[in-house]
C-alpha cells in the first residue's frame, strides 16, 4: 500500500465512523445512510484509491467530468478489487450532484444512477423525452433551494408544491426525494441551530408532499443533505444520503 491510498483509506474509515457514530445519536441506523464520494477534486487515481477503500457511490457536479471518469474506470479494472468486491468498476454507482445541461442528457442519463440535481421542469421533461428513447428510467432527485440564496439552484419550496404532480407525470423518471444544500454558516455559535432549520424545512416539505398524496412514479424516501461541513447536523434532520468530498481529500 503506498501513501495515497493509506491516507484515502484512513480519511474514508473516519468518515463512515463519523457518519455511524451520528446515525446512532440521532437514534438512526447507519445502514439507512449512503455516503456518496464526491471526487469532483480528484483525478482518477485518487477516485480508484477511493474506491479500493470501500466507497462504491461516486459523485461528481460536472456531467462531462462524470462520463469520462465513469468510461474510464469501466475501461480499466484494477488488481485487487475482484468480482466478490462490491467496489468493483461495474458496481460504482455514479452520482450527478451538478447542474445537468439539456444538451448533456443525452449522454449523462446512460452512466448516472441517481441525478441529485433535477431543478426545472423542462429539464424533468428533457430528461423524460431522452430517458423513453432509451428504454430507461432515470432516478433522481428533486433539487430545492432549502437557504433561499439567489446564487443557489433549485426549486424554490413554493415552487415545488406546484411542480411535483407534473413532474410525476413523466414516464421516463422516477423521483425517489430532494435534494438540499444548507448555507454555508460565518457564525460558529449559530451554525449548527441555522443549518438544522435549513435541513429540517427539506423533512418538512418532504412529509408534506408524502401526506398531501403524489402521483406512483414519486416516491420521496431519499434525502440528499450535508456535506463535509454539515452532515452531522443533516443526519439529525433525516438525511438519508450525504455527499463528502473535502474531508475524504484532506491531507493530500
Ligand atoms: C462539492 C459538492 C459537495 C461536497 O462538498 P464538500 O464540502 O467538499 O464535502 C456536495 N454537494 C455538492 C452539490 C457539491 O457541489
Amino acid at each position: 500500500m503506498n501513501s495515497l491510498n493509506d491516507r484515502i483509506l484512513s480519511n474514508w474509515q473516519s468518515v463512515v465512523n463519523d457518519v455511524a457514530e451520528a446515525a446512532v445519536r440521532f437514534g438512526r441506523s447507519p445502514e439507512q445512510i449512503v455516503i456518496v464520494g464526491v471526487t469532483k477534486y480528484v483525478e482518477l487515481e485518487t477516485t480508484w484509491a477511493l474506491v479500493r477503500a470501500g466507497c462504491s457511490h461516486l459523485g461528481e457536479s460536472r456531467p462531462q467530468a462524470l462520463w469520462e471518469k465513469a468510461a474510464a474506470m469501466k475501461a480499466q479494472p484494477q488488481p485487487g478489487l475482484d468480482s466478490s468486491n462490491p467496489s468493483l468498476p461495474d458496481g460504482i454507482q455514479w452520482h450527478l450532484i451538478g447542474h445537468l445541461q439539456r444538451n448533456k442528457v443525452r449522454r449523462t442519463i446512460p452512466s448516472v444512477s441517481l441525478l441529485h440535481s433535477l431543478d426545472s421542469l423542462r429539464l424533468a421533461e428533457a430528461i423524460s423525452e431522452e430517458a423513453v428513447s432509451q428504454g430507461l428510467r432515470v432516478r433522481c432527485l428533486l433539487e430545492v433551494n432549502i437557504s433561499g440564496e439567489t446564487a443557489k439552484g433549485g426549486f424554490s419550496p413554493d415552487e415545488l408544491l406546484s411542480v411535483v404532480d407534473r413532474i410525476g407525470c413523466f414516464d421516463g423518471l422516477e423521483v425517489c426525494g430532494l435534494m438540499g444544500m444548507a448555507s454555508i454558516q460565518k457564525v460558529p455559535s449559530v451554525e449548527s441551530s441555522e443549518v438544522r432549520r435549513q435541513f429540517a424545512s427539506l423533512r418538512v416539505l418532504r412529509d408534506g408532499l408524502v401526506t398531501r398524496g403524489l402521483p406512483e412514479t414519486v416516491q420521496l424516501r431519499e434525502l440528499s443533505m450535508g456535506m463535509s461541513g454539515d452532515f452531522v447536523e443533516a443526519i439529525a434532520e433525516g438525511s438519508t444520503i450525504v455527499r463528502i468530498g473535502s474531508r475524504l481529500f484532506s491531507g493530500m
